[in-house]
């Protein structure tokens, strides 16, 4: 129904107009002042209005003007009715004012009633014009959407990417050929399983969980994750939803895609590879566990299986075989034991071995294992394990091929391409360059550790080169010569080595090495005789030398040798006095005078007591050399065993010899040491002190406290020893005069007797020159801790005085 406005501010011609216009059966509003008027075309839609002229305030022109002045009500047809205003001027205004018509009073209803007819058809026919032209725009535009959908179909079916729609809530409304086809599945079944079943297990709760934060928020989505194509293997995506929304924002629809990335992944994947194991093998030098695991690192990264085989004693042998699955490794090493892999080979790795070529089989199918005359082990490997791809690339270290590396793929159903070989080959350059590191590392260490020894070892070692050169000097041949290391190595031998004529002509050169003989040769150095046996190795940089400083060996060999003499000399004397002196006793044709029998008697004793002497000291030296001899260490009084010691000697004192004791103080403390080893230590001091002045002398001994010791001192003004003496006179069997060129006897063994005993209670032994003539002997003998007895006694004897 169309609305017409009836505006008067009468009553009565309101209903006059009503009564016109009913019959039209439109709908009829009223208004009874231009306000009036004015609010019902603001409420409603308006096909024609009729227009009292004369009303208060606002008139029916006024009224007119502010219609006209709308936008929306501009183009609504106006009559106005009017009793008065028939003249020309008031018609105008009228018109002016934007009316259509004028109707005046007293009117013709039939023709009011056709007028405003006509515009209220017109209105309707506007409005009909106005439907069919949004209805028009409406088809336009369905078809507008049809074809841009089609045309967006059509690009999604054109991408190379995987193109899906979904749902608002998330469910997959719509997949591309392309999604179709790699998961060889139908568009049905696709839309409908979605893609839980296609995303590997392990990235599949990532998914979870990005997908439904992007549906809680409206938020983009993406995600990177493998998609298992129709073949088993899976493949990298990169995956992305963005949501499309309607006017009021909330989302209608997700337009997803998912892009291979699968080689992106695998180059990054492979860089990290290499980084990873790059560090692995410059970590460690011990490369076959770093072969090892670098092989590790390869599955299933790069790989299903991984094997390394490096070259030994001429063999290629297998380092290391990897896989997932202990048990498909079991089973490979059994093979490999059922059927040995051909050393001759023409493909995988003792032909890599052989040639040195990397080897790289895209696709293992049926045929081309005819054609690659595969042996039973491979052609296993192949059919039970499924071998689908493999690739063999050699380590080769200077020059040599020294391993092989081989990486196979089977579960996975990667197809290895050059790129991949790339890799391969890279990796094996990085690994034969930690096998030749860790090799020559070892070398260096080994002629590092030589060198070590060389510098440790106790010989003298040197090297002459073929050219006479010196090329090496240690440091034991530096402290055994005195030649520093500086002046001598880079120089010719025949310059810098004193004896080197003589070294090199007697010196025998062992072509082999072995044990070579060697030769003892004299040597001058810093003016004194040192004795060097030396031997001598040839080999193909030179000859190595060999020494050592035997002068004190040698020395002591002469000084054994003087003792076999010394003591059989000393034996045989007091021998032959008893055996005299028994001869003459038991002769029974000879009256012997008493006094000549007591004589004989006592020579017998004395020299029987000197001869059990001698046994006793080489028995004694022959335990302390065996680590046998006891010692009890108790309290001892100093003083009165010295003065049982003197008394002792006293007995038999040459002429012109006297042996005299000086206490220096009353209050010497007892010492800690083995009585009668401390005596014979005595003994032995005095009785050399006496032995040792021929020409007579005074022997004094003096007990003095010292610290913690008691010191005794024996002094004499014999013969005396030269300084440099004083430390060997202490050694086993020395004796200053070997030869007794003065007719004194000993054994050499007194002093290392006394000087062992000493050092065995924690005592000191020392000599020194004594003033003007003869020697001073020392033995400080720690003393005794005091009893608790004596302590106390001294204590009372303290605080009583
Ligand atoms: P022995 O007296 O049996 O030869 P010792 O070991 O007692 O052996 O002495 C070693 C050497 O020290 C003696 O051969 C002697 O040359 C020298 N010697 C020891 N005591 C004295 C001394 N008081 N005066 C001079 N030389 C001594």
């Amino acid at each position: 129904m169309t609305n017409v406005l009836l505006v008067d501010d009468r009553p009565e011609n309101l209903l006059a107009l009503e009564g016109i216009l009913e019959p039209l059966g439109q709908n009829l509003l009223y208004a009874q002042s231009g306000e009036d008027a004015l609010r019902q075309l603001l409420l409603h839609d308006v096909a024609v209005i009729l227009l009292d002229v004369q009303m208060p305030e606002l008139d029916g022109f006024e009224t007119a003007s502010l219609i006209k002045q709308r936008e929306r009500t501009k183009h609504i047809p106006i009559i106005f009715v009017t009793a008065i205003s028939k003249d020309e001027q008031q018609v105008f205004r009228g018109y002016s004012a934007g009316a259509v018509d004028y109707v005046f009073k007293p009117f013709n209803p039939d023709v009011l009633r056709s007028k405003v007819s006509v515009f209220i058809e017109l209105h309707e026919k506007s409005e009909e014009l106005q439907r069919q032209a949004e209805l028009l725009k409406e088809q336009e535009l369905a078809e507008l959407r049809r074809e841009s959908e089609e045309r967006y179909r059509f690009l999604a079916e054109s991408q190379p990417d995987q193109i899906w729609t979904a749902t608002p809530n998330g469910e997959l409304d719509y997949v591309n050929q392309r999604a179709v086809d790699y998961f060889e599945t139908s568009f049905t079944e696709m839309v409908e399983a979605g893609w839980t079943n296609v995303v590997h297990p392990e990235d599949l709760p990532r998914r979870l969980e990005r997908w439904q934060r992007s549906l809680d928020t409206g938020q983009p989505y993406e995600n990177e994750l493998r998609l298992r194509r129709a073949d088993g293997s899976y493949r990298w995506h990169l995956t992305r939803a963005l949501p499309m929304r309607d006017r009021r924002g909330s989302v209608v629809k997700w337009f997803g895609s998912n892009t291979d990335i699968d080689d992106r992944k695998r180059a990054e994947e492979a860089q990290r590879f290499l980084v990873e194991a790059g560090a692995t093998l410059g970590g460690s030098l011990d490369y076959r566990s770093t072969l090892a695991s670098v092989a590790k690192m390869a599955v299933p990264r790069i790989a299903d299986w991984s094997r390394v085989d490096m070259l030994e004693q001429g063999r290629l042998r297998t380092l290391a075989v990897q896989h997932v699955d202990p048990a498909k490794i079991e089973f490979a090493l059994e093979l490999a034991r059922r059927y040995p892999e051909d050393p001759d080979a023409r493909r995988g790795p003792p032909n890599v071995l052989r040639t040195g070529e990397s080897e790289l089989v895209p696709e293992i199918t049926e045929d081309r294992l005819a054609e690659l005359a595969v042996d039973d082990f491979h052609l296993g490997l192949v059919r039970e394990l499924g071998f689908q791809s493999y690739m063999c690339v050699p380590l080769v270290a200077r020059g040599r091929v020294i391993g092989v590396i081989s990486f196979v793929s089977a579960e996975s159903g990667r197809r290895y391409g050059p790129d991949d070989l790339a890799l391969a080959e890279e990796l094996a350059r990085r690994a034969a360059t930690a096998v030749e590191n860790a090799q020559l590392y070892r070398e260096v260490e080994e002629r590092a550790q030589a060198a070590r020894v060389l510098e440790t070892v106790g010989d003298g070692v040197f090297l002459v080169d073929g050219e006479g050169i010196v090329r090496l000097w240690n440091r034991a041949a530096e402290a055994l010569t005195g030649l520093r290391r500086d002046d001598v190595v880079g120089r010719s031998a025949e310059d810098v080595l004193p004896v080197w004529d003589h070294l090199a002509v007697r010196v025998p050169v062992a072509g082999a090495p072995g044990p070579a003989s060697a030769e003892t040769l004299p040597l001058e150095l810093a003016g004194r005789e040192r004795w060097l046996s030396i031997s001598g190795v040839g080999f193909d940089e030179g000859t190595v030398y060999a020494f050592r400083d035997i002068t004190e060996e040698r020395a002591l060999e002469r000084i054994r040798q003087d003792l076999v003499a010394t003591v059989s000399h000393e034996l045989r004397t007091p021998l032959a006095a008893i055996y005299g002196s028994a001869l003459t006793l038991a002769r029974d044709d000879l009256e012997l005078e008493d006094a000549l029998h007591d004589k004989l008697m006592e020579v017998i004793v004395e020299e029987s007591s000197r001869l059990a002497d001698i046994v006793n000291d080489l028995l004694v030296a022959s335990q302390l050399d065996a680590g046998r001899l006891e010692v009890h260490i108790e309290r001892c009084d100093a003083r009165a065993l010295t003065e049982a010691v003197i008394a002792a000697a006293r007995t038999h004192l040459p002429e012109g010899v006297t042996v005299e004791l000086d206490v220096g103080t009353n209050d010497l403390p007892l010492v800690a040491a083995d009585e009668g080893q401390l005596r014979q230590v005595l003994g032995n001091l005095i009785d050399n002190a006496v032995k040792y002045s021929p020409d007579g002398g005074d022997v004094r001994i003096r007990l003095e406290r010292s610290d913690e010791y008691v010191r005794f001192r024996v002094s004499d003004e014999g013969l005396g020893i030269p300084p440099a003496e004083h430390g060997r006179i202490f050694e086993k069997f020395y004796r200053l005069d070997p030869h007794m060129a003065r007719g004194i006897g000993g054994t050499g063994l007194g002093l290392y007797i006394s000087r062992e005993l000493v050092r065995r209670v924690k005592g000191r032994i020392w000599v020194e020159p004594n003033d003007g003539q003869g020697s001073v002997f020392y033995v400080e003998i720690p003393a005794a801790a005091e009893s608790e007895a004596g302590r106390k006694l001294r204590i009372e004897a303290g605080a009583g005085s």
